[in-house]
């Protein structure tokens, strides 16, 4: 990102111009700071759901170290993750020794119960087939023959990181549960969270769920890996989905998603298996939060508690004190797919009007899906979707058609400062602030998290700006 304290006032003003937008939108083969990572970071998430699991990069070594220096710097957590270090002679003879010397080493140095692989860019571009891999590597000895090895092709030159996690999810329930059997079926809704980097979110579902009397598996579930209390001990493998409940993944009552993009290949896997799936976008706002309480009453037969209700209309209240705030202020935001329907929603709720919203990670579905829900609402009238753009060309919009507020995760603060707005932290990653990852976005009270960190800002910013004639005490 261009450090504009050392561009010439000329330069300034002209990278601000409409001019230097157009320019900038008409540029094709070039991509500055995506709001998107690459697939096998998805997959590693993914992989630390798992009780007992070892998420293990068949790649190169300098992949994983950005994989898990992302998560630990976001997470302010150690992350687990080995790699078979590829170099350049598995680049020319292929990754197979890397392989099976790798996942030897792993098994016995670190003692898991489960190892999930996912690729890198260098084995996917010479083709290197990791399922034969496996079958050799269990042939030498590697691993025991009955030891499970989830796998997953993670090529992250097409998509981004919420396709690697719904591709390793696919990968682990297929190595993990035993064949659906119409005499074995549980009680137990499956609830599958999508790329979701709140721990609290996680945490969020399970209390709804405990709440309405709910048998639940959250899968998977790394909030208690990603999220440790400091006991003074460190533990490799401190929670995640039990096995025995992956176990009987394919046996479940059915699957609630939480996330529609980061889940459509595990989706249709599950749908093939003849699962009762229901797939919701993110429960963030009042109409998103409704719909997963539905959802969960709905497959599993079960009442909304009064204390759901009440919780609900604490929100309501919230957001009825908080509204006049929102009303009318123009916002920017960019993220996941699944994240924007939520916020989105959410904002139009609070009569907020989105304006600019940027999606690296965009499909043409999802494109159809933000078009019907901002036109669903007269605060949406005002808004143009971007799809698969990136934070330079946010920069221009900003500076070129100003709104109120910047919501994203942290690598939209350059463009919110050149245009002298605030950012409020929502998505993945937070490097420079702490414990956003430990309050919900989800559910009624991620309703009043978001009014708090959204509203709040605005009112600092007032103050900050007031002449003493209009510095008040009430606001
Ligand atoms: S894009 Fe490819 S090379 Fe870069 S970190 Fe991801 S897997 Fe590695």
């Amino acid at each position: 990102m261009t450090h504009m304290e050392s561009c010439t006032k000329a330069t300034k003003e002209w990278l601000n111009s409409v001019e230097y937008r157009e320019k900038n939108f008409a540029r094709e083969k070039l991509v500055i700071n995506p709001a998107k990572a690459c697939q096998p970071l998805g997959a590693l998430l993914c992989a630390l759901g798992i009780e007992g699991c070892l998420p293990f990069t068949h790649g190169s070594q300098g992949c994983t170290a950005y994989f898990r220096s992302t998560l630990s710097r976001h997470f302010r957590e150690p992350v687990a993750s080995v790699s078979d270090s590829m170099t350049e002679d598995s680049a020319v003879f292929g990754g197979q020794a890397n392989f099976i010397e790798g996942l030897k080493n792993a098994y016995t140095v670190y003692n898991p119960k489960v190892i999930a692989v996912y690729t890198s860019c260098m084995a996917e571009v010479i083709g290197d087939d990791i399922s034969s891999f496996l079958g050799n590597a269990k042939d030498q000895g590697a691993v025991p023959m009955d030891f499970p090895v989830a796998l997953a092709n993670t090529p992250s030159f097409k998509m981004s990181h919420i396709a690697g996690y719904d591709i390793m999810l696919k990968g682990l329930i297929e190595c993990l549960a035993t064949p659906r059997q119409e005499d074995q079926i549980n009680e137990r809704l499956y609830v599958v969270p999508g790329f979701d980097t709140y721990p609290a979110n996680l945490r969020e579902y399970k209390r709804l769920l405990n709440m309405m009397n709910v048998p639940y598996t959250l899968l998977p579930d790394y909030s208690n890996v990603v999220d440790t209390p400091n006991l003074g001990k460190y533990e490799l493998y401190p929670g995640g989905t039990p096995l025995v409940e992956m176990k009987e993944a394919l046996n479940g009552l059915g699957y609630l998603l939480c996330q529609t993009y980061s889940t459509s290949n595990t989706k249709k896997y599950l749908t093939g298996e003849s699962i009762p799936v229901e797939a919701i976008p993110m429960p963030i706002g009042m109409a998103g939060t409704d719909r997963f309480i539905e959802a969960a009453a709905k497959l599993t037969g079960k009442e909304v508690s009064e204390e759901i209700t009440y919780e609900r209309g604490l929100a309501v209240d919230a957001m009825t004190d908080a509204h006049q705030y929102m009303h009318g202020r123009k916002f920017a935001l960019f993220g996941d797919p699944d994240l924007l329907l939520g916020l989105v929603s959410f904002l139009l709720e609070m009569g907020g009007e989105p304006v600019h919203i940027v999606c690296s990670n965009s499909t043409p579905l999802f494109k159809k899906d933000m078009e019907r829900l901002l036109a669903s609402s007269p605060y949406g009238q005002g808004a143009t979707l971007y799809p698969n753009k990136d934070l330079w060309h946010l920069r221009s919009l900003l500076v070129t058609e100003p709104v109120d507020m910047l919501i994203g995760d942290s690598h939209g603060k350059w463009a919110a400062r050149d245009a002298g707005i605030p950012l409020v932290r929502v998505g993945f990653p937070f490097y420079d602030r702490v414990n956003l990852h430990r309050y919900p976005i989800v559910g009624y009270s991620g309703v009043i998290n978001l009014i708090t960190m959204i509203v709040n800002t605005f009112l600092e910013e007032k103050d900050r700006a007031s002449t003493d004639a209009y510095f008040e005490l009430l606001r």
